[in-house]
């Protein structure tokens, strides 16, 4: 029984682990199959011992939380999840469930969407509201972001008074590739799937951003439509879509369950060729007065099933493994597989990611190797067939010297990564210029890395500022670049100058500071120059700040090349000043937890007013929280409080707080 216990505890904290990445940073560390297969482990071990369940397991709950960053908003239509099936048999046995219950049910079979939930709602036509299934009670409002949905209606005519309907928001795939193109050229992590890089996108404070990223989004239920009744799922559907709504495609109805199974396989088989990611298909009892019969469990309903497709794995011979200098000098070994037909896609590369990823997989250049593509667009090895290992398979050696500059390469302690510290190494001038020019950074439009490793190998470059001295009769010699396209590129680049101190500061490529660090940054200090002079303490105070990013920005400040670099784009006449409303810092430090309702304001507006005063609004108490601001009916966040002798303030108080600052 300990070891019953063990394992339990363990299982739940690594799926816990695992949620967080997936549901709060849109960066999972394994792939879906592997995480429904630990979750199944799970399961067993609560069904031989339902005692050992306790409420706080990853098995009693749906999603993940809502991001306090956006207003949580509660579902008045829950958001079930669904039951899993992974084979034939699983799926037989949940036929054989319903039929029990409901002797002559019909299936609806559609595709299951891989992207995320949402519910969106119409008043009397209008889109007001769109929100995220969170923990399936309570998600997060990203009304504004929903909105960049091209293919959603804002206006419908003909509307019932009220409409509740829900889709899947995602990420097409031309988009996705795109996205991660760009991501991997600036040195950035990569989304593991578009299911992440949707939820990425859709949770992006600034909506800008998430139009940017072009996402769609697939109706498949109705919540909840005022005066309108349904017989039957696909029915429903027929409604929504003559409403002009972009709804489930390829929906069909089969009354025997292999017909059904038939049906899963033929969209199985269809994947490759779909705009979209799908990671499985969806089976509902298509007569909605047939559901309460059934009913649900406090997850999902009895009437539906997610099938899902297993990842496909393919062997094949590793040629070689190659190395690639990133923008921070990390040297990455790639594998160089022999080409193999996989997902849909030729795979012959995939990152092996360092040299302890290598080590621990016993992996040698000329193994077979098996290669698993999942949902998960990027290609990973999973493992070598040793059997298959010939005579003379090579291990493989990390050099000594960087394979692009030949200059000695380090790794910090405790780090698998291998670096290039070589500032002058072409490789990472490339990526650095490149990087200075992406979108997200200076956003100089039509300056690519082919243009880039061209500028740099004809010497006309050597870091990011020289572009601001470029001539348009340099930028003509250049491959497929004729004069129209010099001019337009002299024109992209000083229009740059102008953009606001936030980009300037991510465009450096200062590591550890990203696009929201240089945001933040840029609102708090103001000037590039007060950033430079900053003390480490002083820039540990601000929020997302902590010590690691904050030593990195003065190590990168103290470089000479830094300094020369600077010096170059303030002669150039580049911005270096915040264009926005400048942070207060009369609530620096200050943390705020608000509860109950409030009367004077809504919760986001009191949070932006605390925000801009420097101050951090969050939604737990705990021993950090500086003040509680009780509304009327405030529960239980307001007993906590007092238990921890947190200062309470009423509604009034916090007011005269602000008139104070
Ligand atoms: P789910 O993805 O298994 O299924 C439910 C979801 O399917 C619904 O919320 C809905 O959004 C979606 N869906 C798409 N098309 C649909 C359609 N036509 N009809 C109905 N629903 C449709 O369950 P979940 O709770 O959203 O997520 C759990 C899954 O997320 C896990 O099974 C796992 O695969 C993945 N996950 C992975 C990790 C990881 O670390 N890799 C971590 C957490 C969760």
């Amino acid at each position: 029984m300990e070891e019953i216990i063990k394992e339990l505890k363990s299982i739940r904290a690594e799926i816990a682990e695992h949620n967080r990445r997936y549901y709060v940073e849109d960066a999972p560390s394994v792939s879906d199959y592997e995480y429904d297969m630990l979750m199944r482990r799970l399961k067993e071990i609560e069904k031989e011992h339902p005692e050992l369940i306790t409420p706080d397991s990853p098995t009693q709950r749906v999603g993940g939380q809502a991001l306090t960053a956006f207003e949580s908003v509660r579902h008045e239509i829950p958001m079930d999840s669904l039951q899993d099936v992974f084979s034939k048999e699983e799926l037989a046995d949940f036929d054989a469930r319903v039929k029990e219950v409901v002797p002559d049910a019909e299936y609806a079979v559609e595709l299951k969407i891989d992207g995320l939930s949402v519910s969106v709602e119409y008043e009397n036509g209008y889109l007001v509201r769109g929100v995220t299934r969170g923990d399936g009670i309570t998600g997060e409002d990203v009304t504004q972001n929903i909105k960049t949905i091209k293919s959603l209606p804002l206006y419908i005519e003909n509307a019932p008074r009220r409409l509740i309907i829900r889709g899947e928001v995602y990420m097409p795939r031309e988009t996705f590739y795109r996205l991660n193109e760009e991501r991997e050229v600036r040195g950035e992590t990569l989304f593991a799937n578009p299911r992440n890089a949707a939820a990425g996108s859709l949770r992006q404070l600034d909506p800008k951003l998430c139009a940017e990223r072009s996402l769609d989004i697939i109706i498949f239920n109705v919540q909840l439509a005022e005066g309108v009744e349904f017989e039957t799922h696909a029915e429903s559907l027929a409604y929504l879509a003559k409403l002009g709504f972009r709804v489930s495609p390829y929906c069909n109805v089969f009354s025997s369950v292999d017909d059904a199974f038939a049906e899963v396989e033929r969209l199985g088989n269809m994947r490759d060729s779909l705009a979209f990611q799908i990671d499985g298909a969806v089976l509902k009892v298509n007569r909605i007065s047939q559901r309460p019969m059934l009913g649900a469990t406090a997850k999902f309903p009895k009437w539906a099933a997610a099938y899902k497709y297993p990842p496909e794995q393919k062997q094949t011979k590793l040629l070689d493994i190659i190395l690639q200098v990133g923008r921070t000098g990390v040297l990455t070994p790639n594998a160089v597989l022999e080409p193999v037909h996989i997902s849909g896609v030729t795979v012959s590369r995939a990152t092996l990611h360092n040299r302890d990823f290598i080590k621990e997989r016993d992996i040698m250049i000329g193994d077979t190797v098996i290669v698993q593509k999942a949902g998960d667009i990027i290609p990973e090895i999973v493992g070598v067939v040793k059997e298959k290992r010939p005579h003379d398979a090579r291990a493989f050696e990390m050099p000594e010297v960087c394979p692009v500059c030949g200059s000695p390469v380090f790794s910090e302690d405790g780090e698998a990564a291998v670096r290039c510290v070589n500032s002058e190494c072409p490789a990472q001038r490339i990526r650095n210029i490149v990087h200075f020019a992406s979108r997200d950074a200076m956003d100089v439009d039509g300056l690519g890395p082919a243009v880039v490793e061209q500028l740099v190998a004809g010497e006309l470059i050597r870091d990011a500022a020289d572009l601001y001295s470029l001539k348009p009769e340099q930028i003509e010699k250049i491959d497929r670049m004729g004069k129209k396209s010099a001019a337009n590129l002299i024109t992209a680049i000083e229009k740059t100058k102008e953009n606001d101190l936030s980009r300037l500061l991510f465009a450096l490529g200062i590591r550890h500071v990203g696009q929201k660090a240089g945001k933040t940054l840029a609102e708090h200090f103001g000037s590039l120059d007060a950033v430079m002079n900053a003390s480490e303490d002083e820039l540990c105070t601000i929020d997302d700040i902590g010590q690691v990013v904050a030593s990195s920005i003065k190590r990168w400040f103290s470089l000479p090349d830094s300094h020369e670099l600077i010096e170059k784009l303030r002669a150039a006449g580049v911005n270096m000043e915040f264009k926005g409303e400048k942070k207060g810092t009369a609530f620096a430090g200050q943390t705020f937890v608000l509860t109950g309702a409030l009367t004077k304001f809504t919760r986001s507006e009191a949070e932006e007013k605390i925000e801009k005063l420097g101050g951090k609004a969050s939604s737990s108490v705990s021993k950090k929280t500086t003040y509680v601001v009780a509304g009327e009916n405030a529960g239980s966040k307001l007993k906590k409080a007092n238990e921890l002798g947190i200062t309470v303030l009423t509604e009034d108080e916090f007011l005269q707080m602000l008139d104070e600052v």
